[in-house]
């Protein structure tokens, strides 16, 4: 069995839920994970907030703004009056509901309850259009089997007898819809898997029930070589390893979740990044194999601090960089990317919290100097160390640009420039050229 997951712009209107239903009515049976319609989910943070700042009305007025909307979908999306009767009869108890907590206290727990509610109204309106139109299906809820463990982690044991049990509990479904991003916590209380988080839920979805693949429906068609945000002449990546959309991810391209990789990754599931605007594209596919000896592409990190220490007197002393570090471990700062050579070690950081003190501390051992506005540059493929010359590309490419540090060799999969972020656009247009358009 496969798992689609659809993202807030995919259902973000009728007419956008409309086209999700025509992609996954083809006959296979599936599970199709669904996020909020897009600004649903900020709009229920913002009651949250006017709730937990004591202000009702505040709350009151979004929440009623909120429905409005709502209940104008209702009438572009069901062509029978049953079906339309029977949405908003759903959508009047959802925001009652919603309502009811303008009275009582306000906690985390409430708020955990109120920011779920999209991915609620989503599915249980997607179902009802299918069933008006009808298709095979029925809505499976997450809250009956997405689970956390004690230390905020999947409890993927538990997701896998819960989940198996909704599916024999409603046997021989064309299409099982759930929500993304809502989960229980330990204790049984609602949570959910953080902004964003439905990429997460399909992803364990997919491992739980060891899916054929997993799909990441979004708006564009599948992770381009570099970001179409500042660059010209971008391409999707066909192929990618789990290592590469990792390193990606995390260095700021903006298409999957981190984490949504890591369950799919162990089960070995290839995971689909595929085009509502474009169901035809190939996208991309991201799984266990590698496209081997190649650069695949670069993604750009902004917001870093360069910090570089140089002691003619301690660096050759052993201990000087564990002495460095514990002072960065002491102020709960993790460390991008290091260099070092024999007088002096560069770091960079993204956290800028604790500045002023780390640098203070690391005076005791040197002289320090900091640089501001940064950005990583990095790029990624398969690049182990005996594939020549993928390194003198990527640095041939950058000729003209200051490079601050370079790092390569810390993993397979990776090169990083740090670069001032004033150069960032330049740069990154640079390697498109050299890398990939040449
Ligand atoms: N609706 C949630 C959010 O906006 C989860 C998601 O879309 O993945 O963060
Ligand atoms: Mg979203």
């Amino acid at each position: 069995m496969k798992v689609l997951k659809f993202g807030g712009t995919s259902v973000g209107t009728p007419q956008r839920m409309k086209d999700v239903v025509k992609l996954i009515t083809d006959g296979e049976q599936k599970i199709v994970v669904l996020s909020a319609m897009s600004g649903t989910t900020n709009s229920l943070i913002e009651i949250s907030d006017y709730l937990y700042k004591k202000n009702p009305e505040g709350a009151m007025e979004t929440i009623n703004t909120l429905e409005q909307k709502y209940k104008k979908h209702v009438d572009e999306l069901y062509t029978t009056d049953e079906y339309k009767k029977k949405t908003l009869e759903f959508l009047k108890q959802e925001f009652d509901y919603l309502r009811s907590f303008t009275k009582g206290i306000f906690t985390m727990f409430e708020e955990k309850i109120i920011v779920g509610q999209g991915e609620i109204m989503s599915t249980n309106m997607v179902t009802n259009y299918l069933l008006e139109q009808g298709h095979n299906a029925t809505l499976i809820p997450a809250l009956e089997f997405m689970r956390t463990d004690k230390n905020a982690e999947p409890d993927l044991q538990y997701i896998r007898e819960k989940l198996k049990v909704q599916l024999e509990e409603n046997p021989g479904k064309e299409i099982y819809i759930t929500q993304g991003f809502i989960c229980r916590n330990a204790y049984g209380e609602v949570d959910n898997l953080q902004r964003g988080g439905s990429d997460y839920s399909a992803s364990l979805i997919g491992a739980a029930i060891e899916a054929s693949e997993i799909q990441i429906w979004t708006d564009i068609d599948g992770m381009h070589n570099n970001d179409p945000r500042f660059v010209d002449k971008t391409a999707p990546v066909s192929h990618l390893h789990f290592e590469e959309a990792a390193e990606l991810a995390y260095f700021g391209a903006k298409i999957l979740h981190p984490t949504c990789v890591q369950p799919a990754k162990f089960a070995g599931i290839p995971v689909k990044l595929l085009n509502t605007m474009d169901p035809e594209a190939a996208g991309t596919v991201i799984s266990n194999e590698t496209e081997a000896k190649k650069i695949k592409a670069v993604a750009a990190k902004d917001n870093i601090t360069a910090i570089n220490i140089t002691s003619s007197r301690m660096l050759l002393a052993h201990g000087f960089l564990r002495k460095v570090f514990e002072i960065f471990e002491s102020y709960k700062t993790s460390i991008d990317m290091i260099t070092t050579s024999e007088v002096g070690v560069s770091v960079s950081i993204d956290n800028k919290t604790n500045l002023n003190s780390i640098v203070d501390e690391l005076k005791k051992f040197g002289r320090v100097n900091v640089d501001e506005d940064m950005c990583i540059i990095c790029v990624v493929g398969d690049l182990e160390w005996h594939n020549v010359g993928f390194e003198a590309k990527a640095t041939e490419a950058l000729k003209d640009i200051p490079v601050r540090m370079i790092s390569y060799g810390g993993s397979n999969h990776n090169i990083s420039f740090l670069i001032s972020a004033d150069d960032k656009k330049r740069a990154l247009q640079a390697l498109s050229d050299k890398l990939f358009n040449a």
